[in-house]
């Protein structure tokens, strides 16, 4: 089977344009967007979609999570699939590019296949994951997590946002919440193209991340239990200080993740300590790490250490510790041939790459348990994203999407 030629490209103007249009529904107040799933302009932004996609000619699919499946079929009827996508819900105050770009690349590869007028063996499906960014409904790639068999579909539903609406309810009330069974489409491939959201790719100035591995994660929930009592009067040698024992870990957790560089980050992200007075020794500090590798012997390395010295740690000074592990996620490990797929297309269009891990979760990260997964990425300024001045090069989206197409269409195998 012959590669695509170097000289098929997208249409990078048309791309750019999509985009901009997209972000006029539901913008920020900052340039950005707030398009946050399953409220009505979600909605709207998906009967954009849709409308684009029918004029491209293709057959929308939706399933019980709300995720839309825009089919190209295939020449071979007994060929699986190449389903490519992202996301088009937003942050709050997000960008115009986290989710989208990788959407509506998707689209930019049918409008071209259909300009040149090529078939592929295997049908092409562009995906809209719903509720990728988690901020309204907890957690985050929720749908794709639920295709992947991670989560149970009714438990999904029963999600509640910040005023107690349930995701289910609200998938329904926007008018979309499809029949079809969630999961029950078998993939021959995903790719899937985001935008960094880190800042590698734009100080090595490198066109194309190549990405090889998502990190995996751990939380530990810690209650550091000491004794609340006056700062004035308690003398030194007995106070069961706990803010003590907060400041202690901070810095082991430190510690251990820079022991593992560059192939681990760790911090602690949030702190409630009480009874958080002025006047009072903190009684009690409850905190939650987070830490992250792409390799899971760093992940278990660094979890062995943080146990068998953190209780140590507060037992000399006189507090004890309690720890839960809250949240856990193993690292995944991208498909090589997809991957392969990825690097050889970003090498025979001339541009700069790069094999980086992902930092962020990502609807592959799920996807890549129940299929043949990859991803590209392109740079963003400054590697800002969850900001409404994310920002990238038309020249970037450009890139990534020509490479998304000459993976995606390689896999899908061109019929001459
Ligand atoms: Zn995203």
């Amino acid at each position: 089977m012959p590669a695509p030629g170097e000289n098929m490209r997208i249409n990078g103007d048309r791309l750019w344009d999509s985009i901009h249009e997209m972000a006029e529904i539901g913008p920020g107040i900052a340039g950005g967007n707030n398009r946050q799933t399953v409220t009505d302009e979600d909605g709207e932004g998906r009967h954009l979609f849709q409308r684009w996609c029918e004029e491209a000619g293709l057959t929308m699919g939706v399933d019980e999570m709300g995720t839309m499946f825009a089919r190209r079929e295939g020449t071979d009827p007994d060929a699986l699939p190449v389903y490519v996508g992202s996301h088009l819900d937003t942050q709050p105050t997000g960008g115009r590019y986290d989710g989208v770009l990788g959407v509506l690349g998707g689209l930019e590869i049918i409008r071209t296949l259909n300009d040149l007028g090529i078939k592929t063996k295997h049908p092409i499906v562009v995906t809209n994951w719903t509720n990728e960014e988690g901020t309204r409904f907890a957690p985050a790639m929720l749908a794709s997590g639920v295709f992947a068999g991670k989560h149970d579909l009714q438990w999904a539903y029963d999600r509640t946002d910040a005023k107690g609406l349930k995701f289910g309810d609200e998938l329904e009330r926007i008018g979309w919440k499809g029949e079809e069974k969630v999961g029950d489409r078998k993939m021959h491939a995903f790719f899937e193209l985001h935008i960094e959201q880190g800042p590698i790719l734009e100080a090595e100035g490198k066109d194309i991340g190549v990405v090889t591995h998502g990190q995996g994660l751990r939380w530990i929930q810690c209650t550091v239990t000491g004794k609340e009592s006056h700062t004035g009067s308690t003398p030194m040698p007995m106070r069961k200080n706990a803010g003590r024992g907060l400041a202690l870990i901070t810095e082991l957790v430190h510690e251990i993740a820079m022991k593992h560089q560059p192939n681990a980050v760790g911090a602690i992200g949030h702190i409630d300590i009480y009874p958080n007075s002025r006047n009072i020794i903190p009684g009690k500090a409850v905190f939650t790490i987070d830490f992250r590798s792409h390799l899971m012997e760093v992940i278990d390395a660094m979890l062995n250490e943080f146990n068998e010295r953190a209780p140590k740690l507060c037992e000399d000074i006189g507090v004890t510790l309690e720890t839960e592990i809250v949240g856990q996620f193993n690292p995944p490990a991208f498909d090589k041939n997809c991957v392969a797929a990825v690097r050889n297309a970003a090498e025979r269009l001339g541009y700069s790459h790069k094999d980086i891990v992902s930092g962020a979760g990502h609807d592959a990260c799920w996807i890549n348990d129940v299929a043949p997964t990859a991803m590209v990425m392109c740079p963003c300024v400054d590697g800002l994203s969850h900001n409404e001045a994310e920002d990238i090069s038309k020249e970037w989206a450009t890139a990534g999407a020509d490479v998304l197409f000459h993976a995606v269409v390689e896999t899908a195998e061109i019929v001459e």
